[in-house]
């Protein structure tokens, strides 16, 4: 009753609290955005199951903090060991859950959750070092103490793999967990218990909670036993969240939302310009990194757009299980109906279909057609708030000054993509563009060393490498007389 199969995996509907599943007296559904299916009725938890979850990591976190980096690394190694074993019932169930395609969770996402927990399980053993300093012949020794209880929430639009981002570190990091995933895509966090478990990580050291983001997410984020909140979402949440972290003054991370601008030049090469374009819809635009905002110099406005509306018109919509289907559908019906919202509000106020701009009646179901507006209102809706659809603006722009003024000209600084055939001239762009990460001539080359968050209001704090380490312990000096 508690347990559902699924892709091959069996998958408990209840929470995992020290080491134990625990079920909640109310539920809600987990519905597949490929056809509407009920998968599964999760278990709907609230400030008791938070209370029981942070209780139990706090029980577990001496032995843990004491097991050292060498002894939680062999067990983040056997729990990536698990995640390969299973990694093509995992991208399925994945895949059932969220929609993205099956293809890139098999060969990127998937793999990625593997390498997410041994490449911060390695970088606590053999990167995280300072070397010690004199002052007046002290010496000055630092270390990365654990810190406690981290309380991880996360989005729908990548599960495990963000989850991992945060649960990799911060296990790494000698501290113990508690996951709360969305509400929209429990399953795998679940299944991850599980795998976490088997792993041989003690009882009480991983916990998810599942539930709303009303209840238990704003039960764990004001709770006062928790060290740290990992939060990567939206910005309204972000501000909620931030409420509650004040009162216990619970540090924060947070990785939000985006409006990255896409900067086509007029020395680009725009076969490039329009692959990296298009390729902004990926994971049909759920994507906070994608370059939703097409800057193009007006010099070559008119072949790019019609070169993109060519390649953008050749995407198959379609079933996200099918290995030739390059965008699948929306999350939700409340997510689609607020991406066509956007759309409907934006033509309403005088903006330009060149591609899309509805659903895909054909399909039926949550698929949002690829679209693409021209010629909206400086300043409207469309060019400044997060859409998270596959709905792309252009504008145009006739120097590299105006391209920066539009490109900085949003609340967020979460990334950019810069298309540009000069190097010198790209690095004076890059130089002045405000974004937590910019590729040129590429897009989402992503490396766990380098550092990843948001400017503005993208994000508070950076992570990857020592980054992330730097947030979930107690960095520590202690000075040595001599
Ligand atoms: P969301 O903010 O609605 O929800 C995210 C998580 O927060 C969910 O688990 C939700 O249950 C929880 N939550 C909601 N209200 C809460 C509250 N009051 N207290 C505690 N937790 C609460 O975001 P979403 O719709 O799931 O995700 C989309 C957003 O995430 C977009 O803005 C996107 O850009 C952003 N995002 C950012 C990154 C990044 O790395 N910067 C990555 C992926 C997604």
């Amino acid at each position: 009753m508690h347990q559902v199969q699924l892709a091959g995996l069996t998958v408990d509907t209840r929470h995992a609290i020290g080491g134990e599943r625990v079920a909640s007296a109310e539920t809600f559904e987990s519905v597949s955005p490929i056809d509407g299916a009920v998968l599964a009725r999760i278990a709907r938890g609230g400030a008791a199951e938070v209370d029981a979850a942070v209780a139990a990591a706090r029980a577990a976190f001496p032995a843990w903090r004491d097991l050292g980096p060498r002894g939680r690394g062999a067990i983040l190694h056997r729990l990536a060991d698990l995640v390969e074993r299973d990694l093509e019932q995992l991208a399925q169930l994945e895949t059932l859950d969220n929609g993205a395609l099956l293809r890139s969770h098999r060969r990127g996402v998937m793999p990625r959750v593997a390498h997410n927990l041994r490449f911060f399980a390695d970088w606590a053993v053999d990167e995280l070092h300072h070397e010690p300093f004199e002052t007046r012949g002290h010496t000055n020794s630092i270390s990365w103490d654990p810190s406690g209880v981290a309380a991880l929430i996360t989005p729908w639009n990548a599960p495990l793999m963000l989850a991992t981002w945060k649960i990799g570190p911060a296990l790494a990091a000698g501290d113990t967990v508690v996951l709360k995933p969305a509400e929209w895509t429990p399953l795998s966090a679940s299944y991850f218990a599980d795998l976490a478990a088997e792993a041989g990580v003690p009882a009480g050291v991983f916990n998810v909670v599942q539930g709303y983001g009303a209840e238990a997410g704003a039960a764990l984020v004001a709770h006062p036993g928790i060290a740290r909140i990992s939060f990567t979402g939206s910005v309204p949440t972000a501000k909620s969240i931030a409420r509650a972290a004040a009162d216990n003054l619970t540090p924060v991370s947070f990785e939000l939302g985006g409006k990255s601008p896409l900067i086509v030049t007029d020395d680009a090469d725009l076969d490039l310009a329009v692959e990296l374009a298009v390729e902004q819809y990926d994971n049909a635009g759920q994507v906070c990194l994608s370059g939703t905002r097409l800057l193009v110099h007006e010099a070559v406005a008119e072949e790019f757009a019609a070169r993109f509306a060519e390649a953008a018109a050749r995407l198959r919509q379609g079933d996200p299980r099918e290995e030739s289907t390059q965008i699948g559908p929306q999350i939700h019906r409340v997510h689609l109906d607020r991406v066509a919202g956007f759309v409907a509000r934006a033509t309403a106020e005088g903006a330009r279909v060149v591609v899309g701009g509805g659903a895909n009646d054909e399909l039926g179901g949550l698929y949002f057609r690829p679209t693409l507006l021209a010629d909206a209102a400086p300043g409207s809706e469309i060019l400044t708030a997060e859409v998270f659809g596959p709905v792309l603006t252009m504008q145009t722009f006739s120097s590299d000054a105006e391209a920066l003024e539009l490109a900085n000209g949003t609340e967020f600084g979460l990334a950019a993509v810069v298309v540009c055939g000069d190097r010198a001239r790209a690095e004076r762009l890059t130089k002045n563009l405000v974004a937590g990460t910019i590729w040129v001539n590429c897009f989402f080359v992503r490396d766990l060393r380098a550092p990843f968050g948001g400017s503005k209001k993208s994000g508070v704090g950076r992570e990857g490498g020592t980054w992330s380490f730097d947030f979930y312990a107690d960095v520590k000096n202690t000075v040595y007389a001599p």
